[in-house]
């Protein structure tokens, strides 16, 4: 019989837009291979630089209606006035293999996954910006939104601050290389977490055997 895998975690990063949750991720991306990102669908059109299938599937209203009722989302939430959804094929075909799962989705997503049947296996992160100007240039400096867009984003910020107690860890975001360093320390430590090891009962088992062998 083989061993029991490790079982995945779902890694979910929660933030005010612009506090740099896709900065983060694509950072923890680049540098481990256990993760993979679960790419969300949107009715928002790409932002230059935006690649369909990488950052997000891109979707008309009719197509993204039609993937919710079909039952193919985990959870879907409207934000900013357009729909967000994360398909559940990739994130279940992942977990089974023993893959651990990255979620870049708002309060309401967050909250979804965690009462899901998969909720066992979530991590929650949200990330905190170091003060609210600081917030808003980081948003003008990214440099893909309108002045009326950024107001907007600026305005559910303080919404979604608002759900930071409801998660497992907080980050703040001022030192991008130190954020990055904390993101790597929780997906260790969870990594480790006694009830999410399965494999390890045969090593137990064998270090039992191995006593009564023994002459200790
Ligand atoms: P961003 O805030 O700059 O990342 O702008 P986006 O338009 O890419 O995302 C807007 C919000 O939608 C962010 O809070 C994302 O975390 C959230 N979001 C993205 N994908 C999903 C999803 O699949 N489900 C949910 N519930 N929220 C999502
Ligand atoms: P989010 O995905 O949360 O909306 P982004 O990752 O797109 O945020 O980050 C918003 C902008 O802030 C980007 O231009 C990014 O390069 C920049 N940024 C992210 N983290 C930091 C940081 N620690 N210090 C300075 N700028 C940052």
């Amino acid at each position: 019989m083989s061993e029991p895998r490790r079982r995945g975690l779902l890694v979910i990063l929660s933030s005010p837009s612009g506090a740099g949750k896709s900065t983060l991720s694509r950072r923890l991306l680049e540098v481990d291979p256990e993760v993979s990102f679960s790419i969300s669908a949107t009715t928002r059109p790409p932002r230059p630089g935006e690649v369909e299938g990488r950052d997000y599937l891109f979707r008309s209203r009719r197509e993204f209606d039609d993937m919710v009722d079909a039952g193919q989302m985990l959870e879907h939430a409207e934000v900013f006035g357009n729909r967000y959804g994360t398909p559940r094929a990739p994130v279940e075909a992942a977990i089974g293999e023993g893959r651990d799962v990255l979620f870049d989705v708002d309060w309401q997503g967050g909250q979804q996954i965690r009462g899901s049947v998969l909720g066992e296996s979530v991590v929650s992160i949200f990330i905190l910006p170091p003060s609210i100007a600081e917030l808003e240039s980081r948003l003008r400096a990214r440099g893909q939104d309108s002045d009326d867009v950024v107001a907007g984003r600026m305005q559910k910020s303080r919404d979604e601050i608002s759900h930071w107690a409801e998660y497992d860890y907080v980050l703040v975001n001022e030192n991008l290389a130190q954020a990055e360093e904390e993101l790597r320390a929780i997906i260790a430590a969870e990594r480790l977490r006694r009830e999410r090891r399965p494999e390890l009962v045969g090593l137990v088992r064998r270090l039992n055997r191995e006593f009564e062998e023994g002459s200790t």
